[in-house]
């Protein structure tokens, strides 16, 4: 079986526009006009290099329908939903909600396709179409709340996709490992009170959203126990990283026996990030791959469905993308990571005590086990 592949061109004309990385260019207060950190050339040419390399050959593009008002509804508000309909019809467009998640005309349509992408993913693998899958879709959206869009996220695309599998009952139980950088709060609390998905973010600690993302956040009610953070220290690199896969995450996974894995897969905690202040490589990401679709084969058939969130290096997310999507596809394209010689030797790759003693913490955490 073969490894599914999601990519819209139109999701490169998702338009943040005008901005000073994330804020508001203002000239009369001294901040120049830039760019959004959130642009479309990460997405673009990662695919590209997906096409370039040959890889894509080896992938089953998925097709892609927008997720529908109603599939919009089983995770965010109807007032939400018509809020983004309604500003996107405008000229300019309009945020989301939090002054950072600007889109513009069309944006509604195309975040419903991002949605989309991450439902065509979800119920590929799902449904046995495809071994495993790769959606890279944009806007993002494990920052999305039911009510309000924030951090560049507008619909909540992995959480809108796994309610859509329940629904159509091709799955229950269902764990989310988020490796973006920063904290997977939307999806986190869309879950909190559910029993039947366990969400798993690792990020660097204490940084957005602000005051979030904390070890002691568990989930709530019947869903006590299903939230799982691994806040790990600024500075981290692939050791520490893979030390938390094998010591937290393998654990959790065998533990809660999902029947599929979804990987918020962004690239904002590699080495070069703009808005990232860790040390990840495509050959770290590569061997996180390795070892998710390792536990996923003993847990759940090996289904496992990958959704890209952030990652801001126009330079460098492309070949870490590439990387877990050879390791996805059991391919190697022969591209090298031209920058390994600079960031696999940086130094403190290796595990730090104190990041030890921060995963120790976490694999400390108990996880419910079904029934
Ligand atoms: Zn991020």
């Amino acid at each position: 079986m073969s490894t599914g592949y999601v990519w819209q061109e139109i999701y490169g004309w998702h338009d943040t526009g005008t901005a000073a990385g994330a804020a508001y260019a203002n000239p009369m207060a001294g901040i120049q006009p830039l760019r959004h950190f959130e642009s479309a050339e990460s997405k673009k040419r990662l695919h590209e290099l997906v096409a370039v390399s040959g890889l894509l050959d080896q992938l089953e593009r998925l097709p892609v329908e927008p997720a529908t008002q109603e599939q919009l509804e089983l995770v965010h508000t109807p007032e939400y939903v018509a809020r983004i309909r309604a500003e996107s019809q405008l000229p300019k467009g309009g945020d989301a909600g939090d002054g950072f998640t600007p889109f513009g005309q069309g944006g509604y349509d195309i975040a419903c396709l991002a949605a989309g992408g991450a439902i065509a993913a979800l119920a590929a693998v799902a449904e046995g179409r495809v071994r495993n899958a790769y959606a890279l879709v944009r806007p993002i959206g494990h920052h999305a709340l039911p009510d309000m869009g924030m951090g560049f996220c507008i619909f909540a695309n992995i959480a809108i996709a796994i309610r859509v599998l329940q629904a159509r009952d091709r799955a229950r139980r269902v764990a989310v490992v988020d490796w973006d950088v920063h904290h997977g709060n939307g999806t986190q609390a869309i879950f909190s009170e559910d029993p039947s998905v366990l969400t798993i973010s690792i990020h660097q600690d204490s940084y957005f959203p602000p005051d979030s993302g904390h070890r002691h956040e568990r989930g709530s009610g019947a869903g006590e126990g299903t939230a799982l953070n691994v806040p790990l220290p600024p500075g981290s690199g692939v050791g520490a990283y893979l030390h938390t896969i094998e010591q937290v995450v393998a654990p959790a996974l065998r533990a809660f026996q999902p029947d599929l894995v979804v990987v918020a897969s962004g690239f904002d905690a590699n080495a070069c990030d703009p808005l990232g202040r860790m040390m990840l490589t495509a050959a770290g990401f590569r061997s996180m791959t390795a070892m998710l679709l390792e536990v996923a084969a003993d847990v759940c058939d090996g289904r496992v469905a990958f959704v890209h969130e952030g990652g801001y290096s126009e330079a460098y997310v492309p070949f870490c993308g590439l990387a877990v999507m050879e390791e996805l596809a059991g391919a190697k394209t022969g591209v090298e990571d031209p920058y390994h010689h600079l960031f696999d030797g940086m130094g403190y790759q290796g595990l730090q005590p104190h990041q030890a003693d921060a995963i120790a913490a976490a694999a400390a955490l108990p996880i419910p086990s079904p029934g």
